[in-house]
């Protein structure tokens, strides 16, 4: 089966083509055009009409790229939300009218979990994970219990890429902050005490933002600063990840989202999966990031467990919680 995917949550369009091959996912093309504000943060209606600017253009074109043509697509899937709406309304619109095209059945999939599908779908040996979801507006530790993907810990207040964009435009940086930050955080020396906001399983970033501004303002190093952020906020993704597998006693854990690119993080839940004699994932950069691949292998899975979707049911969800989902594809 043949699947064509539109992610579209947030700054990012994207369009994944991918074919199911012995339960693994093949991505047959996987582009992305991605918005960037020049000044502060995501505008949704901005972002939303990049995504409509582009988006016939990159169907088009991702079509190309394979050795396939549209009447080859067997579905079509599409991000259904969390999401910011204006972004989730492009994305769904031009879905639906590629299906009703095409004559082809729609399948809109929650974001969060097509993080971790794709994981498992294109990762050999990755079966049964904690999905360490960091990206811009999420932050969620993910895994699989009594037939849904449950929450086991996640950010009270913004995600952790969020975090570090905000504290980048408080310094002047561009859009995304996240690789600068990670580069002035390598010539950091001096660890400068922050807030390590732990409660229950749950994470609180703007506590320790509030803090890190002040150190700036009192003169303390960039550097340093970038560098104590890093070391605090990963330190406490890692405990809640470690506690989750604890609970689960799952022994593999994947990482997923944009913040999952920073080095630093990845050696830090790298070494706690290795301590726990656990197996330790990423995908590839273009799995890692928003990409449409991912929406199209989970709708994919869905469409293949017998579970169907009406153009009225493919109405978005800007607030689609991960633990919303039947996940009737697995066992
Ligand atoms: P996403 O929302 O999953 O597309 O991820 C975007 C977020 O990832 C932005 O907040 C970026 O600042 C952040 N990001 C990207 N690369 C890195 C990196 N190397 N280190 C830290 N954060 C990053
Ligand atoms: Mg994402």
């Amino acid at each position: 089966m043949i699947s064509l995917g539109i992610e579209g949550t947030a700054h990012s369009i994207g369009i994944g083509i991918i074919q199911d091959v012995k339960g693994k996912c093949n991505v047959l093309s996987n582009n992305i055009k991605t918005y960037s504000p020049g000044k502060g943060g995501i505008h949704p209606r901005e972002a939303a009409n990049h995504h409509a600017t582009y988006i016939a253009d990159l169907i088009s074109e991702s079509v190309k790229k394979t050795q396939i043509d549209f009447s080859d697509i067997d579905l079509v899937s599409f991000s259904q939300g969390p999401g910011l709406g204006p972004c989730l309304r492009t994305a769904a619109t031009a879905a639906r009218a590629l299906a009703l095209a095409l004559d082809k059945p729609i399948m809109g999939v929650n974001h969060c979990v097509a993080h971790l599908e794709i994981g498992r779908g294109t990762i050999n040996g990755c079966k049964d994970p904690v999905l360490l979801y960091v990206s811009g507006a999420n932050t969620q530790v993910i895994a699989f219990a009594e037939g849904k993907y449950r929450v086991f810990g996640e950010t009270l207040d913004v995600g952790i890429g969020n975090c570090l964009d905000k504290f980048g435009r408080f310094m002047g940086m561009e859009f995304p902050c996240g690789p600068k930050i990670e580069e002035l955080a390598k010539k950091g020396q001096k660890y400068l005490k922050l807030p390590y906001s732990i409660k229950g399983m749950d994470i609180a970033f703007s506590g320790l933002l509030t803090s890190a501004e002040q150190y700036v303002r009192k003169g303390e190093k960039l550097e340093d600063t970038c560098f104590s952020i890093q070391e605090t906020t990963f330190a406490a993704l890692t405990e809640v990840t470690e506690r989750a597998i604890a609970h689960t006693e799952k022994n593999e854990v994947l990482l997923g989202g944009g913040v999952a690119s920073n080095k630093r993080l990845r050696d830090m839940v790298k070494t706690m999966a290795q301590e726990r004699y656990a197996s330790f994932f990423v995908p590839s950069q273009d799995l890692c990031i928003d990409n449409g691949a991912m929406i199209a292998w989970l709708g994919f899975l869905m469409y293949n467990s017998g579970i169907r979707m009406s153009i009225e049911e493919s109405v978005i969800d800007q607030r689609f919680r991960t633990d919303m989902v039947d996940v009737s594809w697995r066992e």
